[in-house]
């Protein structure tokens, strides 16, 4: 089967925090590393958004051109994902010459079969600076809160969208003065005239019952034309004719970079006909995770924009969407420092920690709450004392009770036995179906079951004393317990990769792959005989209010610019 697997684009105006993360890219990580394992043709991609007024208006604060101030942001990202284990085939960028390209000859088949109509609207404009001041260069008062400063596009106060004309004593943020309305032509998407056939693709697709009901909600309040171009420098040059020095609305054009991400991976393969493979070939499969405010844009203007197109493109199969993260009983903030962000994240822990921590808390069905106390109970109780711990236990017992090299086949072991090996099949199964649905919750909860009823095994069978009675017996009993941990370090690598190669290092389970791992391989048959080299635990406890002491003193070097110690 063939997967086409993406993220929600992270916007590069600053480092994403834990709530995004889970929202979106680690969700997406885990669901490709799964399909990986059982042997799926897997393009993962994503990338970082670089256009719209947010990073324009920065950077020009900044005295920095929006493109470098971008992809300084876009590299540095990039460099954080890979640290987090994040297992992209391809991480681009909307500034990609692939994406660009792709962006206007799409916009030009939309055009041509007559899905873009022109429309003239009054626009903000700022007389000193002689320039028209889109979404966020302008700000205001708000009309339903009464808060200033609200953005033009969106009051940070009531949360609400706005349009700029609603803003009261609305002023430009480069220079502060008054600005003027202006007449000017922009170009529309004509949304509506696919209103029958979204409501045929939302019957038809298997998505989640959220997103349909959602979905089918927005379609039935009526689809309105969505705004394609502003009055900007920074983006992508609108193709349509008369539309000389506009660029295409950035939310228009990231969710392109579905495919173009797709297109630009082969094309650097040197392979550049397969893109067709995926995005044009009904028995491929497509998947998108993305929090839950961005629904819409997947189920509904995402498919109309390729159908509109022309071409026979798939439609997103499977939309797995998050509801939020919160830090502590609050929203995260930076401003107000309240929040972990991920490049924080890694100077306090390995990447594995947080990753566990927050795949097991995912916010499926509602909203989450992460903090310090949730953080210590999983990486301890959870990852240290029943995981981690089960994996050493199991492998020195081989040292201790096996003479380091375990040998014993499974047409030796007592029916009873048996029975065990069975059970760990089963809950593989079970995990395996729940990775596939998208809820990885519940595949963490499975797998932390697995390791206890694993330890438990451990404890009742007590192998270190049957090895001084009934040798032949501890050697089954540590059998069914190596299988066990086979078993995990396969169930753990979409949650938990470099844990998991450490489980398959020490214990040289999937030699004859180079240490590959494989879904449907748990039996340790092909391992034997089985012995371990570097024995150690793989986990180690941490202390929250340690962590918390350290990552205030983080915060305090890097506002104080002193050097890292
Ligand atoms: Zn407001
Ligand atoms: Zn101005």
């Amino acid at each position: 089967m063939k997967w086409i697997v993406t993220s929600a684009w992270p916007y590069a105006s600053d480092v994403p925090h834990l709530g995004n993360l889970i929202g979106s890219i680690l969700s997406a990580d885990a669901f490709a590393r799964y399909h990986r394992l059982v042997g799926d043709e897997v393009v993962f991609v994503s990338g970082s958004d670089e256009h719209g007024t947010p990073i324009e208006v920065e950077a020009v604060r900044r005295g920095v051109s929006p493109k470098d101030f971008a992809s300084a942001n876009h590299k540095r990202i990039s460099e954080l994902f890979k640290a987090w284990g994040i297992s992209f085939d391809n991480y681009t960028e909307t500034e990609s010459p692939t994406h660009i390209e792709f962006v206007r000859d799409h916009y030009m088949k939309v055009y041509r079969n007559g899905y873009v109509f022109t429309q003239v609207e009054r626009v903000h404009y700022c007389p000193r600076d002689k320039r028209f001041l889109p979404d966020r260069f302008v700000e205001g008062t708000c009309p339903h809160c009464g808060f200033r400063p609200a953005r033009g596009d969106q009051c940070d106060n009531c949360g609400r969208p706005l349009d700029s004309v609603e803003l009261i004593e609305p002023y430009c943020v480069l220079c502060g003065g008054k600005t003027e309305l202006r007449e000017t032509t922009q170009w529309f998407f004509d949304l509506p005239k696919l209103s029958d056939y979204i409501m045929d693709y939302l019957e038809r697709a298997e998505l989640s019952e959220n997103v349909v009901n959602f979905s089918r909600s927005w379609v039935r309040a009526g689809l309105r034309p969505r705004s394609l171009t502003r009055d900007s420098e920074w983006g992508i040059k609108a193709p349509f004719p008369g539309a000389e020095g506009k660029t295409i609305y950035v939310w228009m054009e990231a969710v392109l970079g579905y495919v173009s991400a797709i297109i630009e991976y082969f094309r650097v393969q040197g392979r550049p006909q397969e893109w067709r493979d995926y995005w044009l070939n009904p028995e491929a499969k497509t998947s998108f995770f993305i929090g839950k405010d961005n629904i819409p844009f997947h189920s509904i203007i995402f498919p109309a924009l390729l159908k509109a197109s022309g071409e026979n493109y798939n439609e997103p199969n499977l939309i797995s969407s998050t509801e939020f993260l919160t830090f502590e009983g609050q929203k995260f903030s930076k401003s107000r420092r309240i929040g972990i962000w991920i490049d924080e994240a890694l100077e306090l822990l390995p990447a594995d920690y947080w990753r566990y921590a927050l795949i097991s808390m995912r916010p499926e069905t509602g909203d989450v709450d992460f903090g310090w106390g949730v953080l210590e109970e999983k990486i301890n109780a959870e990852l240290n004392d029943a995981i981690g711990n089960f994996a050493n236990r199991t492998l020195i017992g081989v040292q201790r009770f096996a003479e380091g090299r375990f040998e014993l086949s499974r047409a030796e072991l007592s029916p009873k036995y048996a029975q065990s090996l069975e059970a760990i099949l089963r809950r593989h199964r079970d995990i395996g179906e729940c990775y596939a649905k998208a809820e990885f919750r519940s595949s963490c909860r499975l797998i932390l079951e697995q390791a206890t009823e694993a330890n438990r095994f451990l404890s009742v069978e007590e192998p270190w004393r049957l090895a001084r009675t009934d040798r032949r017996r501890s050697l089954e009993v540590l059998y069914v317990a190596l299988n066990a941990l086979k078993a995990l370090a396969v169930e753990l690598e979409p949650i938990t990769p470099r844990l998991a190669d450490e489980i398959i290092a020490q214990a040289g389970f999937f030699r004859k792959r180079g240490g590959k791992p494989l879904w449907d391989d748990v039996s340790i048959e092909d391992d034997l005989p089985i012995e371990p080299k570097n024995v150690a635990p793989i986990v180690r406890k941490i202390s929250a209010v340690e962590l918390k002491a350290k990552l205030e003193e983080l915060r305090t070097r890097k506002t104080q610019g002193k050097p890292p110690r």
